[in-house]
């Protein structure tokens, strides 16, 4: 038996940007209670498992730089401080921002705390076991983040293969690699900037994408990938015909470094290979490769092994969510999903979007728990 740790309202899993997006909201409800404005306000916790804040940003490589400018990839209520270096801001930019965001609005961060199993409360609500203790909670609002569910495809000969394998997670940056063979997989963002960021050291690089790579125009950033993603739920919601998604203009984002990389002829893709050898990887048409290392950026899943007790309704692999934007479980009052990809709130999954759906579901959250819910 745990000891029990806290009772609150609502208990936020997650202190990335998702999770302190929604804390912003539920302490502005306490705020305006507190001064006689707005009525009740719910009382709240946030569980992070990560020792620093920062969420997943604090675990990205020295060089990445956000797709947009300071200006857009700010979080509800302040915004992010000038970034003074070249380019658009390093992740370490980001970590210093959601630490100070945490500090300016006091959030009740409790860290490190690893969430176990969300389980039925026997009266109602929810018990949440951590490696800290129970909580119990009217509402849980998940913002886990996807980081520590790396996917990585299965290939033919993996197993044999005597080289090195690692995902994205694992990338810090090139040293690692100098004078490596090394094969980067993904057609993503990650794909394309550590290709990039790996052409200075590696004694090769080959890039493999399961389709030609498609990039954003050069002037897209992040405000109007943002917009695009709006304007795509819109419009489907309206039952009119979509302008596109972001999917529509293409899947990589050309910050400067892949620019030149790519200008300067060194990104050229390879098409997917079809097995490893024990040295290196091979393809249907029989042509080998020799290589030291196979970097997969082939994406995430999002973090949700907590929740396998209260068997959430899905909708193929996410769970099955409503509201708008569409950030409660389907079947399970009181459950929320916060920051992982369209499927909860268009872009979400950005530091400049995920302000709308976590108003929505603090708002929803507070009110299922103010309803006795
Ligand atoms: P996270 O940041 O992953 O935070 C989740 C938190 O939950 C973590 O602190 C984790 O420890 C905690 N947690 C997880 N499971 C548990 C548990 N069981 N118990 C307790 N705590 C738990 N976005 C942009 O807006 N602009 C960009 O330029 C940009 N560039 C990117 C580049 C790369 C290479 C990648 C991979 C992503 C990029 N993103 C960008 C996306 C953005 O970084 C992520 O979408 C974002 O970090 C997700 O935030 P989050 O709060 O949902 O999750």
């Amino acid at each position: 038996q745990s000891v029990m740790a806290g009772a609150v309202d609502v208990l936020v899993i997650g202190a990335g940007q998702a999770g302190l997006a929604a804390g912003f909201y539920l302490h502005r409800m306490a705020r305006d209670a507190a001064r006689g404005r707005g009525g009740p306000a719910p009382s709240f916790a946030i569980l992070d498992a990560n020792e620093q804040p920062g969420g997943a940003w604090q675990y990205y490589w020295d060089t990445l730089e956000l797709f947009s400018p300071a200006d857009y990839s700010s979080l509800p209520g302040y915004r992010m401080p000038a970034w003074t270096g070249p380019g658009n801001p390093s992740a370490a930019h980001v970590v210093d921002y959601l630490r100070a965001y945490e500090d300016r609005y006091g959030l009740p961060v409790h860290r490190p705390v690893t969430v176990h199993a969300i389980e039925d409360h026997p009266d109602g609500g929810y018990l949440t076991r951590t490696d800290r203790g129970t909580w119990t909670s009217r509402a849980v609002i998940n913002a886990t983040g996807s980081w520590r569910r790396p996917f990585v495809p299965r290939m033919p000969g993996a197993e044999d293969f005597t080289g090195s394998q690692l995902h994205t997670t694992g990338y810090r940056g090139r040293e690692p690699f100098a004078g490596q063979r090394v094969v980067v997989v993904g057609g993503g963002n990650s794909g394309a900037q550590i290709a990039a960021d790996l052409l200075p050291a590696a004694a090769e690089v080959t890039w493999v994408t399961r389709r030609p790579p498609r990039y954003l125009p050069d002037d897209v950033d992040g405000r109007a990938l943002f917009a695009l993603a709006t304007g795509h739920v819109q419009a489907t919601r309206r039952g009119e015909p979509s302008p596109g998604g972001v999917g529509s203009l293409g899947d990589i984002v050309a910050v400067p470094p892949v620019r030149q990389a790519r200008d300067a002829g060194r990104l050229q893709a390879q098409p997917m290979f079809s097995g490893f050898t024990p040295t290196g990887i091979r393809w249907d048409d029989g042509r080998k490769l020799e290589v030291d290392t196979v970097l997969w950026c082939t994406g995430f899943r999002p973090d949700l092994a907590h929740l396998r007790p209260l068997r959430p309704a899905m909708e193929g692999t996410v769970p099955a969510t409503a509201g708008d934007p569409p950030t409660r479980s389907r079947d399970r009052d009181g459950l929320f999903f916060l920051g992982y990809g369209d499927w909860c709130g268009p872009a979400s999954a950005t530091l400049i979007g995920v302000g709308a759906p976590a108003r929505a579901t603090a708002t929803a959250a507070a009110r299922h728990v103010l309803s006795g819910g």
